[in-house]
């Protein structure tokens, strides 16, 4: 016996030498805390990574190409943003410093969709992108018979035009508007993006035949509800109540965009509204980001209408900024007047100082199988926008912090500091949820949001000791701190804590129609 042993331990030695082992993996990672959400696997493990995928996640140290030692830091799915307006490079970057590996454009959306893929396939893409196809630019071009531009500011020219949001379609108009859609389904939208509180006088049945047309081919839509007050009529409750309404009559999976901001101080009947409809087989599912500001255009219908500003909890003029500079009465009215796509922020809610208002918060952010998503978007200095190979941002860029600090927002507040959520379950609202949210409807994601063998190496490396947001409203560019590594389809895109610049390892996410038939 013990002469097999040793021949059989021999032979073992052969086979598994450390030179055989280090051709195997392009990359490994030894020691870390690795966390599967959806496996509920939570242990120190050494992953090894080749050709794009993880080949295995063993028990014992590996070695590689590149060997790192990442004692102490947790190894985590890349993370997936549900709500990524900046689809470019310089904002990319930004997002991969906060732990982002795929940034979607779905609330939005945009048309046309097949320009939106060729023109990030031609720049090349930080982290892998996609988007929906666009119910607003839809609308928009059907209405006032204009081409639209495959970039979701796009419909900030006409966000203070009351033709587009106010006109019931004809049978006439609506097939035009659902033509167009159903154009970004076929060329590989991932559902359908509804800015519905942009438009808030539109038909109901104008938005049950958008969500009808989803149920038909088997793709979500992301909506911004209608309405923004926390009085009736025409509230938000009302708005969300509409959702549940027509994902129920039409079996379309509809999914809620940032429900912390458009919930306001009626956030517990919502959410139990949700819920309960959840609960009854209702394919609703939401998201939400850990900021008490939006941002959006000036002109936005939501700023208009008689005591909206009471209606939205009581807000003042100053509560709105520019540039981070706070606005007053005369200058709020001016530019919504005459310049209706300036880009503000708008504080609806204050958590620093008023805990109802964080307690408001939490319940959107701590929402059962809800997924954080940023709602971030392109940076610019002064008017310019930032777009193409740039890197660093300069400090003088603004845009909504959220753009840059959102997840690292969410793991310091939620999970390091308050302690509130586990780390297990802080990764997954960052990464399986996303990913389960649209794993039915797009294939790809189905291997993403997973640290599991056979799954896209999409891996963050993070120390859950120092993970912070530093960006904030006054100087929102400034990146997150604490990811050592974010791995982007096998690639090391963040590196020592900085980003690689040499490389662009994204990939195009696209919707099942489009992917089966290329
Ligand atoms: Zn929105």
């Amino acid at each position: 016996m013990t002469g097999i042993i040793a021949k059989l331990a021999l032979a073992g030695a052969l086979v598994f030498s450390p030179a055989a082992f280090a051709q195997d993996y392009d990359i490994v990672l030894n020691n870390g805390r690795v966390i599967d959400p959806e496996t509920g696997l939570d242990a120190i493990r050494h992953v090894g990574i080749r050709g794009g995928e993880i080949a295995v996640i063993s028990e014992a140290p590996l070695e590689g190409t590149r060997t790192l030692d990442v004692t102490g830091r947790i190894v985590a799915p890349g993370f997936i943003d549900l709500h990524g307006h900046g689809q470019d490079t310089p904002a990319g970057r930004m997002q991969a410093l906060d732990g982002v590996t795929t940034t979607l454009e779905l609330e939005s959306g945009v048309l046309p969709i097949a320009d939106f893929y060729a023109t990030a396939a031609e720049e090349g893409r930080p982290i892998n992108y996609g988007a929906a196809t666009s119910w607003a630019h839809a609308r928009i071009a059907a209405v006032m018979d204009v081409d639209p531009d495959a970039d979701t500011y796009w419909f900030f020219r006409y966000i203070g035009d009351p033709r587009w949001q106010t006109e019931l379609a004809d049978d006439e108009r609506l097939s035009a508007i659902l033509r167009h859609i159903n154009t970004g389904i076929e060329e590989g939208g991932l559902g359908i993006g509804i800015l519905l509180g942009y438009a808030p006088g539109i038909g109901r049945a104008e938005y049950h035949a958008v969500n009808a047309l989803a149920a038909a081919r088997d793709v979500p839509t992301f909506t911004h509800a209608r309405f923004l007050s926390a009085i009736e009529p025409q509230s938000s409750f009302e708005g969300f109540q509409e959702m549940v309404a027509v994902a129920a009559g039409t079996g379309a999976h509809m999914h809620i965009s940032h429900l912390n901001s458009i919930s306001l101080s009626d956030i517990d009947r919502i959410a139990d509204m949700i819920t309960t409809a959840q609960n009854n087989g209702v394919n609703i599912t939401v998201e939400a980001y850990p900021y008490g500001a939006g941002a959006t255009g000036i002109g936005a219908a939501m700023f208009r209408g008689d005591n909206w500003r009471e209606r939205m909890g009581g807000i003042e003029y100053s509560d709105f900024t520019v540039q981070g500079q706070p606005l007053d009465e005369e200058r709020f009215l001016d530019l919504q007047e005459n310049a209706p796509g300036t880009g503000i922020v708008v504080h609806f809610l204050n958590p620093d100082e008023r805990p109802e208002h964080q307690a408001y918060l939490d319940r959107s952010i701590l929402f059962p199988g809800g997924a954080i998503a940023s709602d971030g978007g392109p940076w610019a200095v002064g008017d310019e926008r930032l777009s193409g190979d740039v890197w660093p941002i300069p400090d003088n860029a603004h845009s909504h912090p959220r753009s840059a600090g959102t997840f690292g927002r969410f793991l310091r507040i939620y999970a390091r500091e308050r302690g509130v959520i586990d780390w297990p379950e802080a990764i997954a609202k960052v990464s399986f949820y996303p990913a389960r949210i649209l794993s039915d409807s797009v294939p790809q994601m189905r291997r993403k949001g997973r640290l599991q063998e056979g799954m896209d190496a999409d891996i963050v490396v993070f120390d859950p000791e120092t993970v912070s947001d530093q960006a904030t409203f006054q100087q929102p560019a400034q990146a997150t701190v604490g990811f050592d590594y974010v791995i982007v389809n096998g690639t090391v895109l963040v590196d020592e804590g900085a980003i690689n610049t040499s490389v662009l390892p994204g990939r195009a996410i696209r919707g099942t129609v489009a992917s089966g038939a290329q």
